[in-house]
């Protein structure tokens, strides 16, 4: 049965005799509205870890004033049965006011390149939201591990350098994108597209595949692997591309006209009111 803990207390007073007994636990953050993509990240830190905790918070300072916080979807009876499902152990799910408990606010921010470019550009405050949450449940849990997923990769490019520059002592676990039968990365805000945005989409995974077949196949022309893919989203009418660009991995080095391996070629496209991410690494 999974144990569902709202505090930070009972958190601790849950894992402290569990830590004392040498158990490895496996940290899976997550914003809830739990699919099968999440469930990837459960079941493999369950495998690979006595204790899997997931935390189940939207995180009020990752979002800008005119994105999306008051209407992302809260399903925590369903999110409990997926990690059921999964092989989860115990959800976490705070409130606001319990992670951030007083108004005067510690960021953790990870400045540079890396938190500048896509979604950092006309996103200015996403990643020091993250940042900072992250840290809090790290510190919180002080896990063996802690699982991301790759279909937010430049989430994954920046907590891997928070971890390495404030010496968390846990390794940083990245899972495959997970995708439906259609190519469709996998994600909570899927719910708020129409069916025929829904169809509409699967250009996004059928755009990056064109564009790694034509890497493979020798192209290694930035502006020409770019191009490829714009195109081919585009040939959805009512796709409106807001960036499609590929940096050198890993740390998202800017890449001069050709494109090294491993770089990443990621994408933003809204379908009608809904902004869309995937990406796919050339190597
Ligand atoms: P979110 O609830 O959207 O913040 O996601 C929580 C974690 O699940 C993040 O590490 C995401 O990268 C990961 N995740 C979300 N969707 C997918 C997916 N389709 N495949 C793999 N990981 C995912």
């Amino acid at each position: 049965m999974v144990q569902c803990v709202h505090t930070v207390k009972e958190l601790r007073n849950i894992l402290k005799p569990l830590k004392a007994q040498g158990k490895t636990v496996g940290l899976v953050p997550t914003m809830g509205a739990l699919h099968p993509g999440h469930a990837t990240l459960i079941s493999q830190s369950s495998k690979q870890n006595d204790i899997t905790v997931v935390s189940v918070f939207v995180n009020p300072t990752q979002f800008g004033p005119n994105e999306d916080f008051d209407a992302y979807p809260r399903t925590l009876d369903n999110d409990l049965k997926v990690v059921e499902g999964a092989g989860g152990d115990i959800v976490f799910a705070p409130s606001p006011k319990e992670m951030y408990p007083s108004e005067d606010m510690t960021w953790v921010e990870v400045t540079g390149n890396i938190t500048k470019v896509l979604c950092g550009k006309t996103r200015p405050i996403h990643f020091r939201g993250v940042a900072t949450v992250v840290s809090k449940l790290f510190n919180i849990v002080a896990p063996t591990k802690a699982y991301f997923g790759q279909k937010d990769a430049q989430q994954v490019e920046v907590l891997k350098r928070m971890v390495k520059d404030m010496f968390f002592d846990l390794e940083l676990v990245v899972v495959p994108i997970a995708r439906e039968q259609s190519g469709l990365a996998r994600s909570s805000r899927n719910t708020y597209l129409s069916d025929e945005e829904k169809s509409q989409a699967t250009v996004l995974c059928a755009a990056l595949n064109l564009a790694l077949e034509s890497f493979k196949s020798g192209n290694n022309d930035l502006e020409s692997i770019i191009n490829i893919t714009k195109q081919k989203i585009s040939s959805s009418e009512i796709a409106d591309i807001e960036y499609v660009e590929c940096y050198g991995l890993p740390g998202l080095y800017e890449l001069k006209d050709k494109i090294q391996a491993p770089s990443l070629l990621a994408v933003a496209v809204r379908f009608g009111n809904t902004r869309l991410i995937d990406n796919i690494i050339l190597e």
